[in-house]
């Protein structure tokens, strides 16, 4: 029997207008045949408003709560598949919850960051075999020893394709309240155009360059355990016209283009240290400090300065964490030897992205022109095999992205 795994967030199931159009959707996907699970998130605000009242009570940070803040957190996804459920029964179908513990998900690691360890789904998989609708609750588990556990937020997208992959459901339906993956931010460039198919590698790009469609980790679970993940619209009626973007595998996308998105991500701050003496251990200090207080790097630019043997040395970081890096980094000057630091935070982040890079010689050609006869500068370059990323002054952001979305012949006829 075919299974297939439907995923609603927040805003989707936010009201119980919602909850009942989501039932509406379930009912016409399931009419297709086959069994098939549900993985809810909680009501949209209702998280924040249930780690608002943990912070109200638990002030003292000394004080060990994480496993209370699970057990108070997890609710609002049980509140969310018992009304879904409900919600079902009402349009005469066969339904019922399941806690993410009573479907067998296991997790371990701290508490409030948990990871899947594993997934027993057995329970759920004879239950939707028989036709029963199974209304999971996304973001929680159980440790080995019974307590309640949760994923970190926006934890239901990884709940979804896990229960996807653990089921061997055909796919995993993301519904959102966008229709799809776009080729950009559409409120950026309006033409802006819905990808059919995307790689999961590009996806995990795009996705981690701020186009907030789906949790980064959930991809990588989805690229691990070759589930090809739908994102589509809950806005949708049932029985809409509504093909969303599929996440699969390369091998599965006919069209191959050089470049298939153009990302951006704004907050971005560039740290410069300058003349630091030219030798492997000061450099490897300057990133001993940082990686050792748990300091994302993106771009590092290396080069000479002016006076002989000293570098410049220079990496961006995001704005959130450039106060700690830029004190590391000072708070280490006689140590490390440089004269002294700069820092930008007027930046940010313009990517191209796309698997047909790997076979094409002109992409940074393309690139590099477009941002030129626009007269954006450019402060650093980062590039992978399927990425080429530019740091640029923020006020350039949206005419950086629809120069390239055009060069690239990605805007809409
Ligand atoms: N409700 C959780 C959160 O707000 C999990 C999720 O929505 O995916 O983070
Ligand atoms: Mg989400």
């Amino acid at each position: 029997m075919t299974r297939r795994v439907l995923k609603f967030g927040g805003t989707s199931v936010g009201d119980l207008d919602r909850i009942a159009h989501v039932a509406g959707l379930v009912e016409a996907d399931a009419a297709e045949g086959g069994g098939r699970a549900v993985v809810v998130s909680a009501m949209a605000g209702e998280t924040d408003r249930l780690i608002g009242l943990t912070r109200a009570i638990a002030a003292d940070s000394r004080v060990d709560v994480a496993d209370e803040y699970d057990a108070v957190v997890a609710v609002g996804e049980q509140v969310a598949a018992g009304l879904l459920a409900m919600a079902l029964r009402a349009r005469g179908l066969r339904a019922r919850s399941w806690t993410g513990a009573q479907a067998g998900l296991i997790t371990d690691g701290p508490h409030a960051a948990a990871r899947i360890a594993a997934w027993d789904a057995g329970a759920v998989g004879a239950a939707v075999d028989g036709g029963e609708i199974a209304v999971v609750a996304g973001f929680q588990g159980a440790t080995r020893d019974g307590r309640i556990s949760t994923l970190g937020r926006g934890g239901s997208d990884v709940t979804a394709v896990a229960l996807a992959a653990a089921l061997g459901a055909e796919r995993c339906d993301v519904y959102t309240d966008v229709d799809g993956v776009y080729t950009t931010d559409p409120r950026i460039e309006a033409r802006a155009r819905r990808l059919d198919r995307i790689s999961y590698e590009e996806m995990l790009e795009m996705a981690s360059l701020g186009a907030k469609v789906m949790q980064t980790r959930s991809i990588e679970l989805a690229m691990a355990h070759k589930v090809p993940v739908r994102v589509l619209s809950s806005l949708a009626g049932p029985g809409d016209d509504n093909p969303g973007t599929l996440i699969c595998e390369e091998d599965a996308i006919m069209e191959k283009r050089i470049v298939s998105g153009v990302a951006y991500a704004r907050d971005e701050a560039l740290v410069s240290v300058l003349g630091l003496p030219n030798d492997p251990d000061r450099l490897a200090g300057v990133f001993a400090r940082l990686g050792d207080a748990g300091i994302n790097l993106d771009m590092i630019v290396h080069g000479r300065a002016r006076t002989p043997h000293a570098v410049n040395v220079a990496f961006s970081v995001g704005r959130a964490d450039l106060d700690r890096a830029l004190a590391l980094i000072d708070g280490a000057k006689a140590e490390l030897g440089f004269e002294l630091t700069e820092t930008r935070t007027d930046l940010s982040k313009v990517s191209v992205v796309g698997v047909g890079m790997r076979s094409h010689a002109s992409v940074a050609k393309v690139m590099f022109g477009a941002l030129a006869e626009k007269g954006v500068g450019v402060d650093a370059v980062t590039t992978s095999e399927i990425k080429i990323s530019a740091l640029i002054p923020d006020d350039h952001t949206e005419l950086a992205v629809r120069a390239l979305h055009a060069a690239y012949g990605l805007d809409a006829a």
